[in-house]
């Protein structure tokens, strides 16, 4: 039987948590939020096929399913207070204690202004709003019409978020480019030279740099905005899950820390 995305995400984050001790502890806390975030996906999707006559939006425009959602959004909030790294436990308890009137204007606004979600990634109500509603997001880009793909579209064609992680895939003898979706996690295609962040393409511009320790991801940065993204190189380890192994991959982060670049869009942890 085939693997979910999810059991493979699971599956990844366990293994390069062994391998990695520097990285372990965030990627055990993500396991454990994209264990809930693959039962909130087939809870869902069994709401769905339970109540088919009133099927959730199949689009980003409309408004949230919160009478599926909030009574969710309790175990969720109780879960991140129990194994989120302090601030993020802290404010999950802070919102338990809230109740469903603040639990249901958090996680519309975030709806709304899906795009920006990770934007500011220190508020930490946002993003626990956004890890509770990216399966969500998820299942609405599974079920929904194909979109027209637009090459040069540096955000979701799906819900118009950032791109968290690039990817190259085999084609030919080399490989080709596309992004996956923060939100959504829907992947399309993007130029392999070219900067998301502000369409910088003049090779001498865009700086390359990949750590030893691991050779399929490597820092893409831009001299003309100064923002970067990851791309996880499918052609060297087709193992890899991209947003994992960007997750995992935090000396690069350094890195790009060290040589003042800023990440394009933060991933579900904010980091
Ligand atoms: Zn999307
Ligand atoms: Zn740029």
């Amino acid at each position: 039987m085939k693997r979910s995305k999810w059991d493979q995400r699971i599956q990844r984050a366990e293994e390069l948590a062994a391998a990695h001790p520097f990285a372990a502890e965030v990627l055990l806390f993500y396991k454990q939020i994209a264990t809930f975030q693959k039962d909130l996906y087939f809870y869902i999707e069994g709401a769905q096929s339970e109540y088919s006559a009133q099927n959730i939006s199949n689009s980003f425009r409309e408004d949230l399913d919160f009478s599926l959602l909030l009574p969710k959004f309790l175990k969720f909030l109780q879960l991140a207070e129990r194994i989120a790294p302090t601030q993020i436990a802290q404010a999950a308890g802070d919102l338990e204690i809230q109740g469903n009137g603040r639990w249901h204007d958090l996680l519309a606004s975030c709806w709304r202004n899906a795009p920006d979600f990770h934007s500011t990634p220190k508020d930490t109500e946002a993003l626990l709003a956004s890890l509770f509603l990216q399966p969500y997001a998820e299942y609405i880009a599974d079920h929904s019409e194909a979109v027209p793909r637009n090459q040069n579209l540096a955000v979701c064609p799906c819900c118009s978020a950032k791109p968290v992680v690039g990817v190259l895939r085999p084609e030919g003898d080399g490989g080709k480019r596309s992004l996956i979706c923060s939100m959504c996690s829907t992947e399309w295609p993007f130029g392999r030279i070219v900067c998301p962040a502000c369409g910088e393409e003049t090779v001498e511009k865009l700086a390359v740099y990949t750590a030893n320790q691991f050779d399929h991801v490597r820092v893409e940065a831009c001299d003309t905005c100064h923002c970067y993204i990851k791309t996880v190189d499918l052609t060297k380890n087709g193992l890899a899950v991209p947003v994992v192994d960007e997750l995992a991959t935090i000396p690069l982060n350094l890195w790009a820390q060290e040589h003042r670049y800023v990440k394009f869009q933060a991933n579900v942890l904010g980091i």
